[in-house]
């Protein structure tokens, strides 16, 4: 039989394993046209939580009762579609389904081993992607520069701030653990790693960290810890806003410093972005990447966690910080 996972309910708060439903059907038989995948690597994004409100966004809500989707690695195990043939890798969005069918549209064939296929969901996919854009086109980095990365222990944050390097800036990382704040100095080579958790003082910190204070603040997680940034921005700063992590699971609008003064008297630039607003640049980015990746320049973390049915907890443990890198549900391997 085929396991598939279904949004049971809408989270309120922070996700709970009762929102999810797992349920199994036939494995359904690929007509002309379409082609039969088995899942093999599932990404697991902090922007699903978004998906799963009732609320408009920039993608639509994932429907009760359906099948929850988002980027998956899949072998194709058999095939009556010309353009792709058994054994080939590809990667998608698809339904949290063990096996399902596809007519290929929207797929890409990865040219890549078994051994090799992870990082097109990270690095190589729209992790990479997403620090790649944000920063240049957005934050705009000048060798000699400060940046600031929050959510710097994760997927992008690790990319963002190794280009940042890459570009000839110093670079500090905002974390939840001490084990994270390390990893991002000695294996990633920021100059410098706080974490959040233990500063009792974060925007003093950050000032005794960034003493010619902050020209590019990316942003992961919004919140607080921004609020600590934002004080610390020079003139003619740069805030690619990422991702607001720190807020998807509240149940009512959080208040903050009023931002406008900062931004207006710091004649600051602050912008939201949604990777696909880049799209016409995406193969300049991940080009680059592989290049970088090649050249020894940039590194990556992943965290692989077994099994179909452990992805709901997978999830949920984003907003725990269980993961290093980029969070990857292994499954069928
Ligand atoms: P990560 O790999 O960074 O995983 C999430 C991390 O967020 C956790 O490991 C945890 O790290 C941190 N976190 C969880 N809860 C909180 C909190 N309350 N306060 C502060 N940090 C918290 O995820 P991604 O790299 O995939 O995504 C990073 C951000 O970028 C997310 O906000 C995501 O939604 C956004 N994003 C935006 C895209 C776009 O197109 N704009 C595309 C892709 C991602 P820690 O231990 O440090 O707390």
């Amino acid at each position: 039989m085929n396991n598939v996972i279904l949004l049971n309910k809408r989270p309120v708060g922070k996700p709970t394993l009762n929102d999810f439903k797992f349920t199994s059907e036939a494995i359904a038989v690929p007509l002309t046209g379409d082609i039969l995948l088995k899942t093999l690597y599932v990404s697991i994004d902090p922007y699903l939580r978004g998906r799963m409100n009732d609320s408009k966004s920039y993608t639509p809500s994932f429907e009760l009762n359906k099948p929850i989707q988002s980027g998956i690695i899949a072998e194709v195990i058999d095939t009556k579609n010309v353009e792709f043939k058994k054994g080939d890798f590809v990667s998608g969005m698809l339904d949290w389904k063990e096996y399902q069918v596809s007519d290929g549209k929207g797929l890409k064939k990865l040219n890549a081993t078994s051994a090799e296929l992870t990082p097109y969901l990270g690095v190589l996919g729209m992790t990479g992607i997403t620090a790649y854009l944000g920063l240049t086109e957005i934050g705009n980095p000048k060798a000699g520069e400060t940046i600031v990365v929050s959510g710097a222990a994760g997927a992008v944050g690790t990319i963002v701030g190794q280009i940042g390097k890459i570009m000839g800036c110093k670079v500090l990382g905002i974390t939840g653990s001490d084990k994270k704040a390390e990893l991002l100095k000695s294996k990633f080579k920021f100059d410098n790693a706080i974490n959040y958790k233990t500063t009792s003082n974060l925007s003093e910190a950050i000032q005794k960290a960034c003493p010619n204070g902050v020209d590019i603040y990316f942003d992961n997680v919004g919140g607080e810890i921004s609020d600590a940034v934002m004080v610390n921005i020079n003139k003619h700063a740069r805030l690619p806003v990422c991702g607001t992590i720190s807020l998807y699971n509240d149940t009512k609008v959080s208040i903050g410093p009023r931002i406008q003064p900062v931004i207006l008297t710091k004649s600051a630039t602050m912008r939201g972005f949604i990777v696909g607003d880049f799209y016409a640049k995406f193969p300049e980015a991940i080009k680059q990447l592989a290049i970088w990746l090649k050249e020894g320049k940039l590194t990556y973390s992943e965290t692989i966690i077994n099994g179909f049915d452990n992805i709901p907890q997978t999830f949920i443990d984003l907003f725990d910080g269980k993961n290093e890198g980029k969070m990857i549900v292994s499954v069928n391997n």
